[in-house]
């Protein structure tokens, strides 16, 4: 006999997520090939926008990474425990950000960590 254990609203938030992120990032892709024909004129707004484009597709890439990264964890019924120290994450960090694999300490670390290996360029939304 298995045990049916429910889907957990947070599989169900982060599989909308996912299924949102894939959509997204088909689309900027698209975006991204159908604009070759630079106008002189347009030129520099147009290799902005491309740079904003490619920005935002890593930026979706590495969320869309961590959504798997979460579900796998649901499945593994590991999810809500942080994945560097092995603590439980706050439950109202989970629910801003169901998408977390970190505690809050270890994601201060780690961001801490990653800025200090990468050049300086920040892009403002
Ligand atoms: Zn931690």
């Amino acid at each position: 006999m298995s045990k049916q254990t429910p889907v957990p609203k947070e599989k169900e938030r982060l599989l909308q997520e996912q299924a949102q992120l894939i959509d997204e990032l088909s689309r900027l892709r698209e975006l991204m090939q159908a604009e070759v024909d630079i106008e002189p004129d347009e030129g520099d707004a147009e290799i902005f926008e491309r740079e904003k484009n490619a920005a935002l597709i890593a930026v979706l890439e590495a969320k869309l990474q961590n959504v798997q990264a979460a579900l796998r964890l649901i499945d593994k019924g590991n999810y809500g425990i942080c994945t560097r120290c092995g603590k439980p994450i706050d439950p109202g960090r989970l629910e801003a950000k169901p998408d977390a694999t970190l505690c809050v300490s270890c994601q201060e670390e780690v961001e801490r960590l990653s800025r200090r290996g990468r050049p300086g360029r920040q892009i403002q939304w």
